[in-house]
Protein backbone atom coordinates (compact mmCIF):
# COMPACT_ATOMS: atom_id res chain seq x y z
CA UNK A 1 0.00 0.00 0.00
CA UNK A 2 1.03 3.42 -1.04
CA UNK A 3 -0.87 5.26 1.63
CA UNK A 4 0.99 7.03 4.68
CA UNK A 5 -2.55 6.76 6.63
CA UNK A 6 -2.94 3.37 8.59
CA UNK A 7 -6.96 3.84 7.30
CA UNK A 8 -6.74 5.33 4.16
CA UNK A 9 -9.69 7.13 2.42
CA UNK A 10 -10.99 4.96 -0.40
CA UNK A 11 -13.92 6.83 -2.75
CA UNK A 12 -15.86 4.62 -4.71
CA UNK A 13 -18.40 5.99 -7.59
CA UNK A 14 -20.68 3.30 -8.71
CA UNK A 15 -20.66 1.52 -5.11
CA UNK A 16 -24.42 0.75 -4.70
CA UNK A 17 -24.09 -2.23 -6.63
CA UNK A 18 -22.57 -4.81 -8.84
CA UNK A 19 -18.79 -4.31 -9.03
CA UNK A 20 -18.89 -0.97 -6.87
CA UNK A 21 -20.85 -2.40 -4.04
CA UNK A 22 -18.06 -5.36 -4.02
CA UNK A 23 -14.97 -2.64 -3.89
CA UNK A 24 -16.86 -1.14 -1.17
CA UNK A 25 -17.13 -4.61 1.05
CA UNK A 26 -13.37 -5.42 0.13
CA UNK A 27 -12.31 -2.02 1.44
CA UNK A 28 -14.31 -2.13 4.44
CA UNK A 29 -12.50 -6.15 5.26
CA UNK A 30 -9.53 -4.06 5.14
CA UNK A 31 -10.97 -1.22 7.59
CA UNK A 32 -10.36 1.18 5.05
CA UNK A 33 -12.24 4.55 5.79
CA UNK A 34 -14.66 4.45 2.96
CA UNK A 35 -16.47 7.25 0.60
CA UNK A 36 -19.68 5.80 -1.37
CA UNK A 37 -21.17 7.29 -4.31
CA UNK A 38 -24.09 6.43 -6.96
CA UNK A 39 -27.95 7.82 -7.44
CA UNK A 40 -29.48 5.20 -5.17
CA UNK A 41 -29.16 7.31 -1.83
CA UNK A 42 -31.16 4.78 0.08
CA UNK A 43 -29.16 1.77 -1.08
CA UNK A 44 -26.18 3.41 -0.24
CA UNK A 45 -27.31 4.41 3.09
CA UNK A 46 -28.13 0.04 3.60
CA UNK A 47 -25.03 -0.68 2.39
CA UNK A 48 -23.00 1.14 4.58
CA UNK A 49 -25.43 0.76 7.70
CA UNK A 50 -24.13 -3.03 6.98
CA UNK A 51 -20.49 -2.48 6.55
CA UNK A 52 -20.50 -0.44 9.94
CA UNK A 53 -22.11 -3.01 11.48
CA UNK A 54 -20.19 -6.22 10.42
CA UNK A 55 -16.68 -3.99 9.81
CA UNK A 56 -17.07 -1.26 12.18
CA UNK A 57 -15.39 0.86 9.32
CA UNK A 58 -15.99 4.48 8.70
CA UNK A 59 -18.67 5.11 5.88
CA UNK A 60 -20.26 7.98 4.53
CA UNK A 61 -22.39 8.38 1.69
CA UNK A 62 -22.68 11.06 -1.10
CA UNK A 63 -24.88 10.05 -3.43
CA UNK A 64 -25.74 11.89 -6.60
CA UNK A 65 -25.65 11.42 -10.50
CA UNK A 66 -22.14 12.21 -11.86
CA UNK A 67 -23.02 12.69 -15.41
CA UNK A 68 -24.43 16.10 -14.61
CA UNK A 69 -22.72 19.16 -14.89
CA UNK A 70 -20.60 19.95 -11.60
CA UNK A 71 -21.37 17.04 -9.79
CA UNK A 72 -18.15 15.56 -9.57
CA UNK A 73 -16.38 17.95 -8.50
CA UNK A 74 -19.01 18.98 -5.73
CA UNK A 75 -18.86 15.47 -4.65
CA UNK A 76 -15.32 16.01 -4.41
CA UNK A 77 -15.69 18.94 -2.42
CA UNK A 78 -18.19 17.27 -0.32
CA UNK A 79 -15.92 14.42 0.34
CA UNK A 80 -12.88 16.70 1.14
CA UNK A 81 -14.90 18.74 3.57
CA UNK A 82 -16.18 15.89 5.59
CA UNK A 83 -13.50 13.32 5.74
CA UNK A 84 -10.51 14.65 4.40
CA UNK A 85 -8.68 14.70 0.85
CA UNK A 86 -9.43 10.12 -0.27
CA UNK A 87 -5.67 8.49 -0.51
CA UNK A 88 -7.60 6.09 -3.40
CA UNK A 89 -10.34 7.05 -6.19
CA UNK A 90 -11.65 3.78 -7.68
CA UNK A 91 -13.31 5.32 -10.81
CA UNK A 92 -15.97 2.07 -10.96
CA UNK A 93 -19.63 3.92 -11.76
CA UNK A 94 -20.48 3.44 -15.53
CA UNK A 95 -23.29 2.26 -18.08
CA UNK A 96 -23.63 0.24 -21.67
CA UNK A 97 -26.39 -0.55 -23.77
CA UNK A 98 -26.18 -3.03 -26.10
CA UNK A 99 -28.06 -1.63 -29.29
CA UNK A 100 -27.01 -0.38 -32.32
CA UNK A 101 -25.53 3.13 -32.90
CA UNK A 102 -28.41 4.43 -34.55
CA UNK A 103 -30.54 2.91 -32.15
CA UNK A 104 -28.83 5.33 -29.34
CA UNK A 105 -30.15 9.05 -28.97
CA UNK A 106 -27.96 11.99 -28.73
CA UNK A 107 -29.31 11.81 -24.97
CA UNK A 108 -28.63 8.38 -24.52
CA UNK A 109 -24.55 8.80 -25.85
CA UNK A 110 -24.39 11.85 -24.15
CA UNK A 111 -25.16 9.91 -20.78
CA UNK A 112 -22.66 7.24 -21.73
CA UNK A 113 -19.52 10.05 -22.45
CA UNK A 114 -20.45 12.13 -19.51
CA UNK A 115 -20.76 9.54 -17.07
CA UNK A 116 -18.50 7.41 -17.98
CA UNK A 117 -15.37 9.45 -19.13
CA UNK A 118 -16.42 13.15 -18.47
CA UNK A 119 -17.09 12.15 -14.86
CA UNK A 120 -13.87 10.40 -13.98
CA UNK A 121 -11.72 13.34 -15.59
CA UNK A 122 -13.59 16.01 -13.16
CA UNK A 123 -13.54 13.49 -10.04
CA UNK A 124 -9.62 13.08 -10.69
CA UNK A 125 -9.20 16.85 -11.56
CA UNK A 126 -10.55 17.21 -8.22
CA UNK A 127 -8.70 15.22 -6.11
CA UNK A 128 -5.15 14.74 -7.56
CA UNK A 129 -4.21 18.28 -5.95
CA UNK A 130 -4.51 17.18 -2.78
CA UNK A 131 -2.59 14.11 -3.28
CA UNK A 132 0.08 15.51 -5.21
CA UNK A 133 0.30 17.69 -1.94
CA UNK A 134 0.99 15.36 0.57
CA UNK A 135 3.15 12.86 -2.46
CA UNK A 136 1.15 10.08 -2.28
CA UNK A 137 -2.20 8.46 -3.76
CA UNK A 138 -4.21 5.87 -6.09
CA UNK A 139 -6.38 6.45 -9.08
CA UNK A 140 -7.96 2.77 -10.42
CA UNK A 141 -9.63 3.16 -13.34
CA UNK A 142 -12.30 0.76 -13.88
CA UNK A 143 -12.50 0.03 -17.99
CA UNK A 144 -13.19 -2.53 -19.90
CA UNK A 145 -11.70 -5.40 -21.84
CA UNK A 146 -13.33 -3.34 -24.62
CA UNK A 147 -10.94 -0.74 -23.66
CA UNK A 148 -8.63 -1.90 -26.88
CA UNK A 149 -10.68 -4.02 -29.03
CA UNK A 150 -13.57 -2.66 -31.08
CA UNK A 151 -17.27 -4.08 -30.41
CA UNK A 152 -20.67 -2.73 -32.80
CA UNK A 153 -23.36 -2.31 -30.92
CA UNK A 154 -21.74 -0.81 -27.89
CA UNK A 155 -20.18 1.46 -30.00
CA UNK A 156 -19.86 5.00 -27.86
CA UNK A 157 -19.73 3.09 -24.56
CA UNK A 158 -16.23 1.04 -26.18
CA UNK A 159 -15.09 4.53 -27.78
CA UNK A 160 -15.45 5.79 -23.96
CA UNK A 161 -13.03 2.71 -22.50
CA UNK A 162 -10.71 3.42 -25.06
CA UNK A 163 -10.57 7.34 -23.82
CA UNK A 164 -10.59 5.88 -20.23
CA UNK A 165 -7.28 3.74 -20.98
CA UNK A 166 -5.41 6.77 -23.32
CA UNK A 167 -5.98 8.90 -19.71
CA UNK A 168 -5.15 6.22 -17.58
CA UNK A 169 -1.40 5.72 -19.15
CA UNK A 170 -1.06 9.21 -19.93
CA UNK A 171 -2.27 10.72 -16.60
CA UNK A 172 0.41 8.31 -14.94
CA UNK A 173 3.48 9.48 -17.00
CA UNK A 174 2.28 12.62 -15.59
CA UNK A 175 1.66 11.80 -12.08
CA UNK A 176 4.33 8.95 -11.45
CA UNK A 177 7.10 10.94 -10.48
CA UNK A 178 5.20 12.64 -8.09
CA UNK A 179 4.33 9.99 -5.94
CA UNK A 180 0.78 9.06 -7.52
CA UNK A 181 0.17 5.19 -8.81
CA UNK A 182 -2.39 5.03 -11.97
CA UNK A 183 -3.97 1.47 -12.80
CA UNK A 184 -6.42 0.76 -15.15
CA UNK A 185 -8.54 -2.73 -14.67
CA UNK A 186 -9.98 -4.37 -18.20
CA UNK A 187 -12.45 -6.87 -16.78
CA UNK A 188 -14.75 -9.02 -19.43
CA UNK A 189 -17.95 -9.65 -18.63
CA UNK A 190 -19.02 -9.54 -15.19
CA UNK A 191 -21.78 -11.07 -13.44
CA UNK A 192 -24.31 -8.24 -12.20
CA UNK A 193 -27.03 -6.05 -13.67
CA UNK A 194 -25.16 -3.49 -16.04
CA UNK A 195 -27.25 -3.28 -18.66
CA UNK A 196 -30.43 -5.36 -18.86
CA UNK A 197 -28.93 -8.05 -16.91
CA UNK A 198 -29.80 -9.60 -13.49
CA UNK A 199 -27.08 -9.94 -11.14
CA UNK A 200 -25.93 -13.34 -10.26
CA UNK A 201 -27.78 -15.14 -13.29
CA UNK A 202 -25.02 -16.12 -15.15
CA UNK A 203 -22.49 -19.36 -14.65
CA UNK A 204 -18.82 -18.03 -13.50
CA UNK A 205 -17.29 -19.54 -16.09
CA UNK A 206 -18.44 -16.95 -18.33
CA UNK A 207 -18.75 -14.12 -16.51
CA UNK A 208 -16.42 -12.90 -13.21
CA UNK A 209 -17.97 -12.61 -10.27
CA UNK A 210 -17.78 -9.07 -8.82
CA UNK A 211 -16.24 -10.47 -5.25
CA UNK A 212 -13.38 -11.93 -6.73
CA UNK A 213 -12.71 -9.00 -8.78
CA UNK A 214 -13.15 -6.53 -6.60
CA UNK A 215 -10.60 -8.59 -4.38
CA UNK A 216 -8.32 -8.35 -7.35
CA UNK A 217 -8.71 -4.66 -7.42
CA UNK A 218 -7.40 -4.27 -3.42
CA UNK A 219 -4.06 -6.27 -4.71
CA UNK A 220 -3.57 -2.99 -6.34
CA UNK A 221 -3.68 -1.17 -3.89
CA UNK A 222 -1.69 -3.70 -1.63
CA UNK A 223 1.60 -3.55 -3.81
CA UNK A 224 4.76 -2.21 -2.40
CA UNK A 225 5.33 1.67 -2.51
CA UNK A 226 7.58 1.02 -5.76
CA UNK A 227 5.75 -1.49 -8.11
CA UNK A 228 2.64 -0.27 -9.78
CA UNK A 229 0.21 -1.90 -11.66
CA UNK A 230 -0.26 0.34 -14.43
CA UNK A 231 -3.07 -2.12 -16.29
CA UNK A 232 -4.76 -5.57 -15.79
CA UNK A 233 -7.26 -7.89 -17.84
CA UNK A 234 -9.53 -10.22 -16.70
CA UNK A 235 -11.70 -12.72 -18.30
CA UNK A 236 -13.99 -15.34 -17.08
CA UNK A 237 -12.34 -19.06 -18.63
CA UNK A 238 -14.81 -19.31 -20.81
CA UNK A 239 -15.94 -15.91 -22.15
CA UNK A 240 -16.02 -15.83 -26.17
CA UNK A 241 -14.29 -12.98 -26.92
P1 LIG B 1 -23.72 -2.06 -12.47
O1 LIG B 1 -24.01 -3.26 -11.65
O2 LIG B 1 -24.76 -1.60 -13.46
O3 LIG B 1 -23.36 -0.86 -11.48
C1 LIG B 1 -23.11 0.42 -11.99
C2 LIG B 1 -22.93 1.39 -10.84
O4 LIG B 1 -22.82 2.71 -11.41
C3 LIG B 1 -24.13 1.40 -9.90
O5 LIG B 1 -23.70 1.56 -8.57
C4 LIG B 1 -24.90 2.64 -10.35
O6 LIG B 1 -25.60 3.16 -9.23
C5 LIG B 1 -23.77 3.57 -10.78
N1 LIG B 1 -24.27 4.57 -11.71
C6 LIG B 1 -24.98 4.38 -12.85
N2 LIG B 1 -25.31 5.55 -13.38
C7 LIG B 1 -24.81 6.52 -12.56
C8 LIG B 1 -24.85 7.93 -12.58
N3 LIG B 1 -25.46 8.61 -13.56
N4 LIG B 1 -24.23 8.61 -11.57
C9 LIG B 1 -23.62 7.94 -10.57
N5 LIG B 1 -23.54 6.59 -10.50
C10 LIG B 1 -24.15 5.90 -11.49
O7 LIG B 1 -22.39 -2.23 -13.33
P2 LIG B 1 -21.03 -3.03 -13.03
O8 LIG B 1 -21.03 -4.25 -13.88
O9 LIG B 1 -20.79 -3.15 -11.58
O10 LIG B 1 -20.00 -2.00 -13.69
C11 LIG B 1 -18.92 -1.44 -12.98
C12 LIG B 1 -17.89 -0.96 -14.00
O11 LIG B 1 -17.38 -2.11 -14.70
C13 LIG B 1 -18.44 -0.02 -15.08
O12 LIG B 1 -17.51 1.00 -15.34
C14 LIG B 1 -18.57 -0.92 -16.30
O13 LIG B 1 -18.44 -0.19 -17.51
C15 LIG B 1 -17.41 -1.86 -16.08
N6 LIG B 1 -17.53 -3.15 -16.78
C16 LIG B 1 -18.64 -3.92 -16.61
C17 LIG B 1 -18.72 -5.15 -17.28
C18 LIG B 1 -19.92 -6.07 -17.13
O14 LIG B 1 -20.05 -7.03 -17.90
N7 LIG B 1 -20.79 -5.86 -16.14
C19 LIG B 1 -17.67 -5.56 -18.11
C20 LIG B 1 -16.55 -4.75 -18.25
C21 LIG B 1 -16.49 -3.54 -17.57
P3 LIG B 1 -26.98 3.97 -9.32
O15 LIG B 1 -27.85 3.30 -10.33
O16 LIG B 1 -27.47 3.90 -7.91
O17 LIG B 1 -26.59 5.36 -9.71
Amino acid sequence: MNDKNANPLVLITGASRGLGRCLAVAGAKRAHRLALTARDAAGLERLAAGLRQEHGCEVQCFPGDLSLPGLAQQCARLVEDSMGAPDVLINNAGIGWWRSFLDHSDEDHDRLIDLNFRAVVHLTHALLPAMTQRGHGHIINIASDLADRPLGNMTVYTATKHALRGFSHSLSQEVRPLGIKVSLLNPGMIDTSFHTMEEGSLDEAVALKPGPLAELVMTMLEQPGHQVVDEMTVHATRQDY
